[in-house]
């Protein structure tokens, strides 16, 4: 018996080497193995740390398409369809000497602190901006009226939901890339009550600096075409660490059809690789996101004050690997469009 399964296997196996040699003779790619491959190297880069992140992009049925159309939303139209609060309210919490998490159970803002005043990263949703953002802030002991910069990392409405309020109430300057400011103002009625007027348009290494502060914006285009992906440093109770902010993770873009999919994963993968260079390049060891599913921020703010390690420096390996996984679940992605237009057209 034991004989005959060795015999099985190594049969399998040759069966399957020789499958292999045919594909490659007859100039086939055996798209299943390489999609596996792609695969499994965000698998082995997530580890236990970017689950969420890997879940999102690799495993969980994707949107298909970015929302063409010029709606009011729900919540927007009748503020009683807001979700509930429970759904969303998280506590604030100072989460470095200088960086303050105001965001709520699913979606972040943070708040950079310099001597000149605030620096503000997105702004969730118009229904819940005023009490996670302002109220948030004012729990921390931060005041508003000090937020000089806006940055929105892409315009879609849970981040730049409470753009429109903060610029018109405080005068923050709000940055954002160029195709997301034409977006904002292509879709009067999708980003009613959350279109600020226009003021600086994000260029590539740009730096937004305050107060002796500075955060370095880069172009990663993907998400959205104008998502914005940052680093800046930190102080850990002293100590200066530095921070990679990704702007944008999930494929929102059309990516159900080989055209235009395979381009838009193209543009996609390669502002990962260029982000992760930027971040290697200031050996960035904390990683910052816009969404808890993705850097597990309010988990971890529950994890402050604890004597170990701070909970948000994973290291800069552990940063990398975040790229990687974002990478290789968009190439997973891309292989089965290249494989579907391949087949389309055999
Ligand atoms: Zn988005």
């Amino acid at each position: 018996m034991k004989r005959r399964h060795v015999w099985c296997g190594a049969v399998a196996m040759l069966a399957g080497l020789t499958v292999g040699v045919l594909a490659q003779a007859q100039g086939r790619r055996d798209f299943d193995a390489e999609y596996r491959a792609a695969v499994q190297g965000a698998k082995d880069a997530a580890g236990f740390e970017f689950l969420g992140t890997l879940v999102r992009t690799c495993l969980l049925p994707q949107s298909g398409g970015e929302n063409t159309s010029d709606t009011v939303p729900d919540y927007v139209a009748d503020p009683k369809k807001a979700p509930a609060r429970d759904t969303w309210y998280a506590e604030p919490a100072k989460v470095f000497d200088d960086v303050y998490f105001v965001g709520g159970k699913v979606h972040s803002a943070w708040a950079l602190t310099t001597r000149d005043g605030i620096i503000l990263i997105d702004t969730i949703f118009p229904y819940n901006s005023e009490e996670l953002v302002v109220g948030g802030m004012q729990k921390l002991g931060l005041d508003p009226k000090q937020i000089k910069y806006l940055i929105i990392s892409h315009a879609h409405a849970d981040h730049i939901g409470g753009a429109e309020m903060i610029q018109k109430k405080y005068g923050a300057k709000v940055v954002m890339g160029a195709p997301d400011w034409e977006s904002v103002e292509k879709y009067p009625n999708r980003f009613k009550t959350m279109a600020p007027e226009r003021d600086i348009v994000a260029t590539d290494g740009m730096k937004i600096t305050l107060g002796g502060r500075t955060v370095t914006i880069w172009l990663t285009p993907g998400h959205t075409p104008g998502t914005l992906s940052y680093t800046f440093t930190a102080l850990d109770r002293g100590r200066t660490v530095n921070v990679a902010y990704s702007g944008g993770t999930a494929f929102n873009f059309v990516n159900n059809t080989p055209v235009p999919g395979i381009r838009n994963f193209q543009t996609y993968i390669d502002s990962q690789k260029k982000f992760a260079e930027k971040a290697a390049a200031v050996n960035a060891t904390v990683l910052l996101s816009n969404h808890s599913e993705f850097d597990e921020a309010v988990q971890k703010n529950r994890m402050l004050g604890s004597k170990g390690p701070h909970p948000y420096e994973i290291g800069a390996k552990a940063v990398q690997d975040y790229f990687k996984v974002m990478e290789g679940c968009a190439r997973a992605a891309q292989i089965r469009l290249e494989q579907r237009q391949a087949t389309a057209t055999n």
